[in-house]
């Protein structure tokens, strides 16, 4: 099995971004050794953000265009972001009218047991159980097999997936699997066993996926995909004491997607990781997720973790201000929230689809060769 690691000290995240090569990353992405960056639990999570990734590689002389994959790999999450921004909780049916009947909306057996019978996808699988992550072509296969070939509706798979993922993200993750589903998409993603074999090194045949590509539509579900059950999702928070906090100072709020020991480190502040058992109970997240969120909450001097809602943060009316930041899944929070670093701020509207948003960005890149120095450059001086 691969094997992945995932450190939580900031140096060794920063060390990380360092090493990205973007010129073998753009041809080697898809594969499964591929130099890929391993960086989106630390993305996704708010301890980096992508404008930091991409002025590490413009800054060691890198040009645009040799980065030009990345940044459009980059591209990704923000546009789901503005997608939710703009669709709000619609983004959790289907967004587009669908091209296939499903036959259920509960989980595949076969994903809880990795035995889907695909050899990759069940690698995948179980290093998703072990350790938090799937590389992105083996997330498309699961989702591919899950939805186009076995049948069923995204929804429930898609909050199976989340739940294990470092990097779980809502909006990437729902979007992800409605765009491979054809809802969020103008067809159906579909894989078959040679491409399979072709981008994880693996030399499987005569599994139900061994065809071409015209007669995947029309197959009857296989076997090993015929089988489906409930699903039931729980987080385990930890218990916390009540914060200590001072009401002359300002709170500064963090959750499960803001954790970056940068903001506003200058200041004095109450810092709050604030883990709300009524988020975790919409958006469940596995054990090891938990782990990992407050493994990286300890690049943040002086925070301290509540296990709670936030109105039952002590005082809650009285400190000079709270801040936290924008986040379609934390609107509910009081106080100022702080925009977060986009890669192309000036690039909000929701498109019809990512290639017409990409299409914007990629403008701004052209046009101004320095456009991430320049947007730094206004960042420090505002
Ligand atoms: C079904 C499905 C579910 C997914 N669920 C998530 C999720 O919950 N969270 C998540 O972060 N990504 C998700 N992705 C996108 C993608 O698989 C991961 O971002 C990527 O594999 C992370 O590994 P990496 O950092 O090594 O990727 P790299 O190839 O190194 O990519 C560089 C960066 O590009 C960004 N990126 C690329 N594609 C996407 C995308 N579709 N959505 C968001 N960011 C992207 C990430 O920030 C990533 O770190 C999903 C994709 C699919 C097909």
């Amino acid at each position: 099995m691969q094997q992945f690691t995932f450190p939580v000290s900031y140096t060794e995240i920063l060390e990380r971004i360092d090493k990205i090569d973007p010129i073998q990353y753009a041809t080697t992405r898809n594969f499964l050794d591929g130099a890929v960056t391993y960086l989106s639990p630390y993305i996704s999570r708010g301890v980096i953000n992508s404008q930091q990734v991409v002025e590490s590689l413009l800054s060691k002389g890198y040009s645009i265009d040799s980065c030009k994959k990345i940044i459009q790999e980059l591209a990704w999450r923000e546009y789901f972001q503005r997608v939710w921004q703009h669709l709000e909780d619609d983004i959790f049916n289907d967004i587009r009218k669908r091209y296939q009947q499903i036959l259920h909306t509960q989980l595949p057996v076969s994903l809880l047991k990795a035995s889907t019978g695909i050899i990759a996808v069940d690698k995948g699988i179980t290093a998703l159980y072990e350790q938090g992550y799937m590389h992105n072509h083996i997330r498309m296969y699961t989702a591919s097999i899950t939805t186009n070939i076995g049948k069923a509706h995204w929804q429930i798979p898609s909050q199976w997936m989340y739940y294990h993922l470092l990097d779980g993200d809502i909006a990437s993750n729902t979007c992800s699997w409605q765009w491979v589903a054809g809802t969020f998409s103008t067809k159906q993603y579909f894989c078959n066993q040679e491409n399979i074999n072709k981008y994880t090194g693996t030399f499987q045949e005569n599994s139900y996926l061994d065809r071409s590509y015209d007669e995947l539509p029309a197959m009857t579900v296989p076997q090993e995909l015929s089988k489906s059950t409930s699903l039931q999702l729980k987080t385990s928070l930890p218990a916390t004491p009540v914060p200590e906090l001072d009401s002359s100072l300002p709170l500064l709020i963090y959750n499960s997607y803001n954790l970056d020991p940068l903001w506003h480190k200058e200041i004095a502040a109450n810092r709050v990781l604030l883990l709300e058992p009524s988020h975790f109970n919409q958006y469940p997240v596995s054990e090891k997720v938990v782990e990992f969120i407050i493994g990286l909450s300890k690049n943040i001097p002086g925070l301290q973790v509540f296990t709670g809602e936030i109105k039952n943060i002590p005082g809650l009316q009285q400190f000079p201000a709270i801040f936290s930041k924008e986040h379609p899944a934390f609107k509910h929070y009081p106080g100022k929230k702080e925009e977060r670093t986009w890669l192309f701020p000036e690039v909000t509207s929701f498109n019809n689809s990512f290639f017409s948003y990409w299409k914007k960005c990629e403008k701004l890149l052209m046009k101004n060769n320095t456009y991430f120095s320049m947007y730094t450059i206004k960042q420090k001086a505002g």
